[in-house]
């Protein structure tokens, strides 16, 4: 699995973006928010690549491949 993390995010808000990500796998949905601006997360998911981000244009986000 490769796991793109952009240098701008911390330990602490990489960690948020797979809890966030794990929540949207497994509920279909997540209560959290982004640690960052407080807005809600989307989720996008096709057959390569998943992708978790806030809905802040240019805030937290994280992809990843060959889930
Ligand atoms: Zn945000």
């Amino acid at each position: 699995m490769l796991t793109k993390i952009p240098e701008k995010h911390t330990m602490e808000e990489f960690k948020l973006l797979g809890s966030v990500a794990e929540d949207f796998g497994r509920f279909g949905k997540t209560n959290r928010k982004c640690s960052r601006c407080g807005n809600d997360f989307e989720y996008y998911k096709n057959s390569s690549s998943s992708q978790t981000k806030c809905k802040t244009t240019d805030c937290l986000e994280r992809i990843s491949r060959g889930i």
